[in-house]
């Protein structure tokens, strides 16, 4: 029961007002901190794993960990794969137990995004069960094998928004409205809310159809966070805040206790601080008491 898609937690996210974390992790300590801080805040989660982690652990390697923490929890729990540009691979991972797929062919011309888009889409579907998250427009920043410099950031045209949803698709959309990954440069982002609102209005105005989700939640402040969920953001993905967090706190443990050789410490510290800093943007978020 607690394994699901993203689809279902985040239409009644949308409808209820408040979004879903969707945090990126790269090993063990880390899924098991997030799925811990989640179910202690009765939270739904949604545990996402890019491109280069899934490879390096290996899909069906993360496939097996996530059917094993989630089977036990107590709360809805969806695994996404982040970012994946390539068709294939999207494939290996949904067949994998993946539950939510991201093919993010934002690169590419429309047409092309579209035609890659359904392909996924229609793979999922068939195989059942599976949620697709598409992406227009791009997210400037380091995510993974996708690089965008600012300068090359496109927004998502609201018009273009509808026709990609309608022709492809997809089960959730990522608009690109001038959110960026890793860490701010400024201490204003240029975010462009009415963009949101206006793809919003455009997509589910009639009728809630497609959840749209906010990339590089990191160092966004919270009342920036509270406006781009009341414009109609349901999940939101936060994966620099936490690579911050397990690099610090391990040099900070090591440096401490330089003559220290108990890697279970290390781990333990890890995992305190993951999980303090996802009850933060669970709360942040309002999602708790949610699943
Ligand atoms: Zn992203």
């Amino acid at each position: 029961m607690a394994i699901v898609n993203a689809k279902e937690m985040l239409l009644k996210a949308t409808t209820e007002k408040y979004a879903v974390g969707a945090f990126n992790c790269t090993n063990l300590i880390q899924m098991e901190a997030v799925v811990d801080a989640s179910i202690e805040l009765n939270a739904p989660l949604i545990v996402q794993c890019s491109v280069a982690p899934s490879k390096f652990l290996k899909p069906q390697v993360v496939g097996a960990i996530y059917k094993t923490l989630a089977a036990e929890a107590p709360i809805p729990i969806c695994l996404h794969l982040d970012h994946c540009n390539d068709v294939e691979f999207c494939k290996v991972c949904a067949d994998a137990g993946y539950t939510n797929i991201m093919i993010d062919a934002s690169k590419q011309e429309f047409s092309e995004n579209i035609r890659q888009t359904k392909a996924v889409v229609d793979y999922c579907h068939a195989a059942g069960g599976i949620s697709v998250e598409g992406e227009l427009g791009t997210v400037s920043g380091v995510e993974d094998q996708v690089r965008v410099a600012e300068s090359e950031v496109e927004l998502c045209d609201p018009e273009q928004a509808l026709t990609f949803v309608d022709q492809t698709g997809v089960d959730i959309f990522a608009p690109g409205i001038g959110t960026a990954h890793g860490v701010y440069k400024t201490k204003n982002p240029k975010i462009d809310f009415g963009r949101l609102e206006k793809i919003a209005a455009l997509i589910n105005g009639q009728q809630l159809r497609v959840p749209l989700v906010i990339h590089g939640g990191t160092g966004l402040k919270p009342d920036v966070v509270k406006n781009l969920i009341s414009l109609g953001g349901s999940k939101f993905n936060v994966s620099t805040d936490l690579k911050h967090t397990l690099i610090d706190t391990t040099y900070d443990y090591i440096s401490e206790n330089r003559d220290q050789y108990n890697p279970g410490k290390i781990d333990a510290a890890v995992k305190e601080a993951i999980k303090d800093k996802i009850k933060y943007w669970i709360e942040l978020l309002g999602s708790s008491n949610r699943a």
